[in-house]
């Protein structure tokens, strides 16, 4: 068997290692580089219990065991490791901060212990997806730099995908092209997919911030107020991200760059959240955009009326967490006719209309 997936992000990283270690045959197609877009630039954050109460908790839960077991197992390095979590805010009044975080300004309030080593985690994003691709490839997948730019299909069954106009065949396709994956819906009856932007830093703070993630609540001087999330990461980096914005996603994901204005006003709120931020030299100052969907939770699964045809995609800001469930889910769903380790109906992309076509 030959599967063939669409998008060289975290999710298509992740479907290509899970089928390779069933013995199937994986090809991964990507158009611009591996992790060149949301899963190589967010924030690589992991919660256990944060989607308790909503239909993601399963995935979630069995993703974040699943990241665990992953960096157990594997003599590659991504980053993983489990951290203590933080909330607060700043710009507004100061209170008496109930943690002390000597990284931060004293402007900032400490306020709330969100998450302990027992169920927060990280992981360096792009690293995780190159690793999960690297662990493919020995286990027999390809990657292949190329543009989708159809579905070969013949009698209701999807036999390939068109790459950059010229046919390979394949049992199976996988879209999992994160924003993109809106473009299948001209070759795919498929509901819509839009992309939310998002703006952030990378600091290179050696070792002065210590390994606790920030969530804080920002009040600008002369401005809105900003959701700041601060990572600090194993390779001696960290990573802010916080200004969202509805910028239309471009087609060719190479040309996605950040507002004007959106990396002075983070700059701005850095220097002003952590005197160990402002002094640090900024490796990277990029956006990207996030997969959603109109109800907000993921498309995972076959696609309707199109034998051989499988869609992973819309996992919004859960997207690097939940990638290794994903892709044991869907390697499943084509190997064995259905998903065993978690159920996919709440997630099934006949739940919602497909998107019409001439509407793109
Ligand atoms: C600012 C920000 C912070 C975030 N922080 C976190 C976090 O802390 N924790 C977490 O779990 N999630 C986080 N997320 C969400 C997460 O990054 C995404 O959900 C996830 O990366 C989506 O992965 P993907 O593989 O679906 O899509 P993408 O990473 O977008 O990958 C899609 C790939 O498809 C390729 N492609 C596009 N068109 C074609 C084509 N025609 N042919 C072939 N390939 C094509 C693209 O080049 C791209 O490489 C964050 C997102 C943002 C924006």
């Amino acid at each position: 068997m030959h599967v063939l997936i669409c998008g060289g992000g975290v999710i298509g990283a992740s479907i290509a290692y899970f089928l390779s270690c069933r013995g199937v045959k994986a090809t991964v197609i990507e158009r611009t580089g591996l992790a060149c877009a949301a899963s190589g630039k967010s924030g690589g954050f992991l919660a256990r219990d944060w989607c308790d109460g909503s239909p993601l908790a399963p995935l979630a839960r069995r993703s974040f065991a699943l990241h665990a077991m992953l960096a157990e197992q594997s003599a590659d390095d991504w980053g993983y490791r489990r951290l203590d979590t933080y909330g607060g805010f700043a710009g507004f009044p100061k209170r008496r901060s109930r943690y002390g975080l000597d990284w931060l300004s004293p402007d900032v309030t400490v306020s709330q212990a969100l998450g302990s080593p027992d169920n927060t985690a990280q992981v360096h994003p792009g690293q995780f997806t190159a690793a999960m691709m690297r662990g493919a490839e020995a286990q027999g997948a390809e990657f292949r730099l190329g543009r989708a730019t159809g579905i070969c299909q013949h009698g209701g069954r999807a036999i390939g995908v068109e790459i950059d106009g010229e046919a390979v065949e394949g049992d199976a396709v996988v879209i999992a092209m994160g924003p993109w994956s809106i473009l299948a819906a001209l070759w795919l009856p498929l509901p819509a997919v839009f992309g939310l932007k998002g703006h952030s830093l990378v600091f290179d703070t050696a070792t002065a911030v210590p390994g606790e993630a920030v969530f804080l609540e920002y009040q600008e001087q002369h401005g809105g107020v900003l959701s700041p999330e601060l990572f600090p990461r194993t390779d001696g980096t960290t990573y802010v991200c916080g200004i969202s914005s509805e910028e239309a996603l471009p087609i060719d994901p190479a040309e996605v760059a950040p507002d004007p204005g959106a990396i002075g006003r983070l700059e701005a709120m850095c220097a002003s959240i952590s005197p160990r931020l402002a002094s640090s030299e900024i490796l990277a100052r990029q956006a990207c955009f996030r997969p959603v969907t109109s109800d907000g939770l993921p498309l995972v699964g076959a696609v309707p009326g199109v034998a051989g045809a499988y869609v992973a995609t819309g996992h919004s800001v859960w997207g690097i967490l939940n990638a290794p469930a994903t892709g044991e889910a869907i390697a499943e769903l084509i190997v064995d006719g259905a998903a065993h380790t978690v159920d996919l109906s709440p997630f099934d992309p006949g739940r919602m209309p497909r998107l019409d076509p001439a509407q793109l």
